[in-house]
């Protein structure tokens, strides 16, 4: 896979942390860098639309995809819907040279790093301030019962527990997303400067 001239920036971190409020915006500044939209058998929640958060596909289709090859990983996330990486968008947007940003799960990631070469992939994980934070923020952030809550903290504890194995941790400071996109964008820059 040596024609890759790109970098996949995988950011990881547990659920509430803020990863896609940070995308969000980093996609609004940066219109050179693509952003791969996965595919997900979850719901589509309010306001979202198909192909722009995810492709909403039934668990049938994501399983005919899945023994096709289409993906590059897929998880289960909180052991409840399966969540894939289309492997055409990401590779052909790789060979161009181009910068890949994806929000991942840490399973994902420990899928990824097994096929994309190392010199092509940076992982960035997103550290809470503090787990009480989170759940504050998980339960703010959508009506989930206290089983949904426990599940994606007992989530949380595992990805935070696995951190170290990802190329920078970045800590959130009262989950702040300004500084969280600079610190991103400083990584980025940092990244494809030692390349040249
Ligand atoms: P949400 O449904 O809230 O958008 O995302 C739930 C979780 O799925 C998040 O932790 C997110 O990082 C993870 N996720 C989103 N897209 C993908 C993907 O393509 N692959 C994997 N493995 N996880 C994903």
């Amino acid at each position: 896979m040596s024609n890759l001239k790109g970098k996949l920036f995988l950011l990881i971190g547990p659920s509430g942390v803020g990863k896609g409020t940070i995308i969000k915006n980093l996609k609004k500044q940066h219109k050179n860098w693509v952003f791969p939209v996965s595919v997900t058998t979850r719901k589509k929640r309010p306001g979202e639309k198909e192909g722009k958060t995810y492709y909403f596909y039934s668990k049938e289709k994501f399983e005919k995809q899945k023994k096709e090859g289409a993906f590059l990983e897929w998880a289960c996330v909180h052991g409840k819907n399966y969540y894939g990486l289309l492997k055409k968008t990401v590779f052909d947007a790789l060979k161009k040279g181009k910068v890949v940003f994806r929000e991942i799960d840490i399973q994902g990631f420990e899928s990824v790093r097994e096929i994309v070469p190392k010199e092509n992939l940076v992982s960035i994980f997103l550290l809470p301030p503090s787990l009480e934070l989170l759940e504050k923020r998980i339960r703010e952030r959508s009506p989930l019962t206290d089983e949904e809550v426990a599940n994606r903290l007992k989530s949380a504890k595992k990805e935070i527990s696995l951190a170290k194995e990802c190329t920078y941790q970045v800590q959130t400071v009262n989950l702040e997303i300004e500084k969280g996109v600079k610190d991103i964008e400083n990584i980025v820059f940092s990244e494809l400067a030692d390349k040249s």
